[in-house]
């Protein structure tokens, strides 16, 4: 495998309905990039493939959450996850999108042959139908009691308090999430793919590619699973507007079912990029070549879709003759990234967002600390002291460090150019022994998607280097033996030179700096792996401008990691909000009020009901103090009301109005209040 010179590569599509989180990074796109940039460091011929997932129940939901239609929610959040993406240094050849006409043409063109080619079958079923909407409601358009467990407000998919999956037929007492009425038994018809025909054939595909390309064992296991089970037909449309039209009698109320046309996602955008690059025909060179490697990053909720299913759909249209598509030579799927001890989910707001993070930090740290943890094997937890301690222990105190004193030194001692080198000694010969190992077996790692490893191999050359530079002191031969001190400057600007290669995948942004530290023209991250150990630097080279690298990271700059229940997370300290104007600022109407009483909410640990004076006004307000205050503390307490809040119930109180508050560095909350008496009701400004 190691002589392919076209790599096709995916990552894995992520929905547009929120922004993409670290837990998605960690999942699948930071493994796919630094394979990617690493493979082009290779004088690989690299395709870099990904795009929005802008259809299915997960876009229309929160599209009737927000009473817009869907193309407002995809619109919104492929722009900023594109973006998000493009902070980040994730090097898409190109990031498409779902919604556009060629996809649909792709995924009707899949349909369309299965169909004529008899592959597809015609099932009728019953199905859920809301009378007042007058639609099919798909499963997570349908709550109900669960059977397993009685929770109340089980979804039609799954019951999230006991896990159980499940069909919304079996749903107790169901009701429609659109209008609230239960719904009728109707029947409907769809197509079927026969994925159960193609079961023999996929067992053979898993297991000549794990002998070719070496599995993960956590994909394999989920491969297991699901052939011990036996695959079962799926359904490959269902009853929804929003989706892939398909132009077949019968089925104008229908859609493509979005595990089907998502997956052709990878070869729309790769046909999109064709014809942005002017050659419409240059997918086919990736998708078609016989001598392609095509690896699927994925995070391991999508496990089934890229080792099963889109094989399976693949090796359908194979069978046609017409044409061969690749199928996957490894599909290297991460265990999950969890935050405060629970698995990162956008759907319960819980974790980081990309971009908050971004707007505070720079990528590279974040590349570094997420890389270094990778859950490659099992879950792994980001924390704050855990980024913190990576960037100031590691990048800046080893990397950073040895960079920085190296081209100090060398223009202190040496007239800013590279010195000329005198015999070797021990001390030499050893770090130069070092870093010839250190690029075959960092590569070593990287082609077999242990990039964890393969980094801190490569971490270990810049300690060996560090440690090289302590023992040889420079500082003390400079006078006492200029040549020997000559030789340590030469050598450690060669090992700076490797590192800004061999750490480009990972920290990219860094590389490039440190590249023009040493002023060697060109990209650091052009085919240059293989002369990464080289003395590529000759004598008298003239050297750049020398920076500090990274910057240390406080202790006040980081969020506490003590644990914090779900949904109260925050964006990163210090993220700077986007800005507004004054008329802005101005529609907020604050206003002075005094607690008049106060008294817990029933059954809540978090929430007191205040009855607050505002002027000649008195309202009810619910705010979540109760653990940092207590009742008869507040009664008399100058407060200040957000006036003009739209009521909200919580816990069945209404409430009207909320009370500011800020978090200490413990996370108490302390309210805010005016620093001298001041009336009731007096405007805030
Ligand atoms: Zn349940």
């Amino acid at each position: 495998m190691s002589n392919t010179r076209r790599i096709l590569i995916t990552a894995a599509l992520p929905y547009a309905n929120a922004p993409v989180h670290l837990g998605h990074l960690a999942g699948a796109y930071l493994p796919a990039d630094i394979y990617a940039r690493f493979q082009r460091l290779r004088g690989r011929d690299v395709l870099f493939i990904c795009g929005s997932d802008e259809h299915g129940v997960a876009i229309t939901l929160a599209a009737d959450a927000e009473k817009v239609p869907p193309g407002v929610i995809v619109d919104r959040y492929h722009t900023m996850n594109m973006e998000a993406f493009r902070k980040f240094g994730v090097t898409f050849d190109n990031y498409s999108r779902t919604s556009i006409p060629l996809h649909h043409e792709t995924a009707v063109e899949f349909l369309m042959e299965f169909q004529r080619r008899g592959i597809l079958s015609e099932k009728s079923e019953k199905q859920l139908y809301d009378e007042k909407a007058n639609m099919f409601l798909p499963d997570r358009y349908v709550e109900g009691t669960c059977p397993v467990c009685g929770n109340t407000d089980a979804r039609g998919d799954q019951c999230e308090q006991c896990g159980t999956f499940l069909d919304p037929m079996q749903l107790l007492n169901p009701r429609s999430k659109i209008t609230g009425d239960s719904p009728v038994v109707r029947e409907t018809t769809h197509l079927y793919f026969p994925l159960g025909n193609y079961q023999a054939r996929l067992e053979e595909y898993v297991r000549k590619s794990d002998a070719a390309d070496g599995w993960k064992e956590n994909v394999l296991q989920y491969c297991r699973g699901w052939f011990k089970e036996g695959l079962k037909d799926r359904a490959v449309t269902r009853d929804l507007k929003w989706g892939v039209k398909i132009p077949l009698p019968g089925y104008e109320n229908k859609v493509i079912y979005v595990w089907f046309d998502a997956v052709l996602g990878y070869i729309s955008s790769t046909k999109e990029w064709a014809r942005l690059a002017g050659r419409p025909d240059a997918w086919k060179e990736y998708w078609l070549g016989p001598d392609t490697k095509y690896v699927a990053f994925i995070g391991k909720d999508n496990v089934v879709f890229h080792t099963i299913v889109f094989p399976a759909m693949l090796m359908a249209w194979n069978d046609g003759g017409r044409e061969r598509y690749v199928l996957p030579a490894n599909v290297p799927a991460n265990e999950f990234l969890n935050y405060k001890g629970q698995k990162f989910s956008k759907s319960r707001g819980w974790g980081i967002g990309v971009g908050d993070f971004l707007q505070r930090y720079p990528a590279d740290p974040l590349r570094y600390s997420l890389a270094a943890g990778l859950p490659e094997y099992r879950d792994s937890d980001f924390t704050w002291r855990d980024f913190q301690a990576k960037n100031n222990n590691e990048l800046a105190d080893i990397l950073g460090n040895f960079i920085n004193r190296t081209l100090a030194f060398a223009v202190r001692a040496f007239d800013n150019a590279v010195p000329p080198r005198g015999p070797l000694g021990d001390l030499d010969r050893g770090v130069l022994s070092l870093l010839e190992r250190t690029p075959p077996a960092a590569a070593e790692f990287y082609e077999h998607y242990r990039f964890r490893d393969g980094l801190m191999e490569v971490m270990n050359l810049a300690r060996g280097a560090n440690k090289y530079f302590n023992d040889s002191e420079p500082w003390k031969t400079v006078k006492s033996d200029p040549v020997r001190c000559a030789t340590t400057i030469s050598i450690s600007l060669q090992i700076a030179r490797s590192l800004a290669i061999l750490m480009s995948p990972v920290i990219p942004g860094s590389c490039e700096r440190i590249w023009r530290m040493l002023d060697i023209p060109g990209e650091a991250a052009r085919g240059l792996w293989d002369t990464a150990g080289e003395d590529a630097l000759r004598p008298g080279h003239r050297l750049g401008t020398a920076g500090i690298l990274f910057t240390k990271i406080e202790d006040s700059m980081i969020e506490p990691d003590s644990t914090v229940p779900p949904g109260e997370v925050a964006p990163p300290p210090g993220a700077a909000p986007e800005k507004i104007t004054i008329d802005d600022f101005r529609k907020a109407d604050l206003r002075v009020g005094k607690v008049l009483r106060c008294e817990p909410v029933a059954k809540s640990e978090k929430l007191l009901k205040l009855q607050v004076e505002i002027g000649t006004e008195q309202r009810q307000i619910i705010a979540g103090i109760a653990r940092h205050y207590r009742s008869e503390d507040l009664v008399g307490k100058l407060v200040v009301v957000v006036c003009n809040l739209r009521p909200a119930t919580l816990m069945k109180e209404e409430s009207h109005g909320m009370v500011l508050a800020a978090s200490d560095a413990a996370g108490k909350l302390v309210l805010v209040t005016p620093e001298s008496a001041v009336e009731s009701g007096a405007s805030v400004k």
